[in-house]
């Protein structure tokens, strides 16, 4: 029995993230900078571990930290789709969606030599075109569903739903959906955030997120044969110093637990002909 696999991922945000709550003032884009600052330490300790990892990084953050990103892929980490400024897919027609998609694949395939293999929303959400469109692209997989925790799915498309009838699913499209959730992303343990509407109080102890984590890995290796875990962390959250710290303690929990870490492209290469002809 394979004890499994944690893809630990990267959402390099950095300003865009700002841009699409509209903060654009010095204060919140400091925030959003920190995240570029951090990428050299994160690398760093990446490679002390031998961990390869998947940045999901908007086209914004291309275009704004060239160096920071060069020095992700020239270090054999996976580079994929996450909008161009963080927008939200729901605010998206057709058009705009393939458009940002379109352009931030670009600038990822002038930086690495080829299109990019996987997708996350920044939005962690669908629209109806969202499948067609990463069809379009070549695009092999996505991961900002959640309907399952350790097993990678087909991601579906035409779902409907009538609230006076049974929900209608979709057919499997050949998009391999490698699931988040937000129980394992730091964004909404750690960040402090307060805005007009709501208070996101976050500052939670990053040992003891990273314990909850680890308890996750713990329950997939001991139930699932070769499950596939996703964590998502930011560079701007868990890149600094007692983060950095719970950050590593978490690699090397988990590699004494037997699990491997592993690249969500390479993951999705290795479990989709299974799934396709399942
Ligand atoms: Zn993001």
């Amino acid at each position: 029995m394979s004890r499994g696999t944690v893809c630990l991922t990267f959402d390099f945000d950095a300003i865009s993230l700002w841009i699409a709550r509209d903060q654009t003032t010095p204060g919140p884009v400091s925030r959003g900078e920190f995240g570029a600052y951090a990428i050299g330490r994160i690398l760093t300790l990446l490679r002390r571990h031998g961990v390869s990892s998947t940045f999901f990084v908007p086209g914004h953050t291309l275009e704004t930290y060239p160096a920071q990103c060069e020095a992700i892929a020239a270090a054999g980490h996976e580079i994929a789709l996450h909008g161009y400024a963080h927008e939200p897919v729901s605010t998206l027609d057709r058009d705009a969606e393939l458009a940002v998609n379109r352009r931030s694949a670009e600038l990822i395939e002038k930086l690495t030599g080829r299109p990019p293999s996987g997708h996350r929303t920044p939005s962690w959400d669908f629209t109806e075109n969202t499948i067609a469109i990463l069809t379009e692209l070549g695009v092999e997989y996505d991961s900002s569903l959640m309907g399952t925790d350790f097993e990678p799915y087909l991601a579906r498309s035409g779902d409907r739903c009538d609230p006076d009838g049974p929900y209608a699913f979709g057919a499997a499209s050949s998009v391999v959906e490698l699931p988040v959730s937000w129980t394992l992303d730091d964004y909404p343990h750690l960040e402090f955030l307060r805005t007009a509407r709501y208070v996101m109080p976050g500052l939670q102890d990053a040992g003891e997120m990273f314990a909850r984590f680890r308890r996750d890995v713990e329950y997939m290796a001991g139930t699932v044969d070769d499950g596939v875990v996703t964590v998502t962390l930011h560079p701007q959250v868990v890149g600094r110093g007692a983060r950095m710290v719970a950050l590593e303690e978490f690699i090397t929990g988990c590699l004494d637990l037997g699990v491997v870490f592993a690249r969500c492209a390479d993951v999705a290469r290795r479990v989709r002909p299974a799934l396709l002809g399942a």
